[in-house]
């Protein structure tokens, strides 16, 4: 069976950063589906400016057809904070022995010894970063310790056990940010070609970062 990804964030609002990602690691790990998370109440941050039935909304319209790619509610439509230890026992409940990728970006994995209960996170699921070309994977520290211990270098290794080890993989780097864009729409620059098209029109019509540009 092939593995399922999980791509969580805030999404406020989703750009192609994030789906140029998914769509990469995707390919290259043969996953069946990737399931974008909105995130409800993020533990570790600010809580998103815009609520979750809209964020939800975005990535829905960015996602558009794309076949692989699920938009899903399940922090959304839970209570309390978002923790991803809970979202990951809920997919585990849901795909019983399938291999659970828990996709993110360098820089969330670099706080990942912050996040509620990181140990048990690869109990339940792989973890895929995706990384620049070139960046050097942290040799020392909690994170040096569970890359020697957990690291594999196969998508193969990956598909055949449903959790437990950690997969570095390169990605195109794409530099864009949901901070710097809601900047830039405050400061009324459009964000075309940032984002699939349907969801720029989405916040040009809601006016939810800025009023009109
Ligand atoms: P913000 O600027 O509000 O923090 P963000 O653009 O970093 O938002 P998030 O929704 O917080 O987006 O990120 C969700 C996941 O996507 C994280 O794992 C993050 O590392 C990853 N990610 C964010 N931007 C990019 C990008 N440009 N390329 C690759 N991965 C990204």
């Amino acid at each position: 069976m092939r593995p399922i990804g999980i791509f969580g964030g805030t999404f406020d609002p989703i750009h192609y950063g994030h789906l140029r990602t998914a769509l990469e690691l995707q390919a290259t790990l043969d996953l069946a589906v990737v399931h974008f998370v909105p995130c409800a109440n993020p533990p570790h941050r600010a809580a998103p400016m815009t609520d979750g039935a809209l964020r939800l909304k975005m990535v829905r319209a960015a996602i558009g057809e794309e076949r692989g790619f699920v938009a899903d509610d399940r922090e959304l439509v839970r209570d309390g904070p978002s923790y991803t230890i809970d979202t990951l026992a809920s997919f585990r409940a849901q795909f019983a022995t399938q291999a659970l990728c828990l996709m993110v970006g360098m820089d969330a994995f670099l706080g990942l010894p912050q996040w509620h209960r990181w140990r048990e996170l690869t109990t339940l699921a792989h973890i895929v970063v995706a990384h620049r070309p070139g960046w050097q994977a942290p040799t020392s520290g909690t994170l040096g310790e569970l890359l020697r211990e957990r690291r594999t270098a196969s998508a193969t290794e990956l598909a055949a056990r449903p959790a437990g080890l950690v997969h570095i993989q390169p990605v195109t780097q794409l530099e864009i940010s949901s901070t710097d864009l809601r900047d830039s729409l405050r400061s009324g620059r459009d964000p075309k070609f940032l984002m699939p098209d349907a969801v720029r029109q989405i916040i040009l019509e809601t006016e939810v970062y800025a009023q009109s540009l």
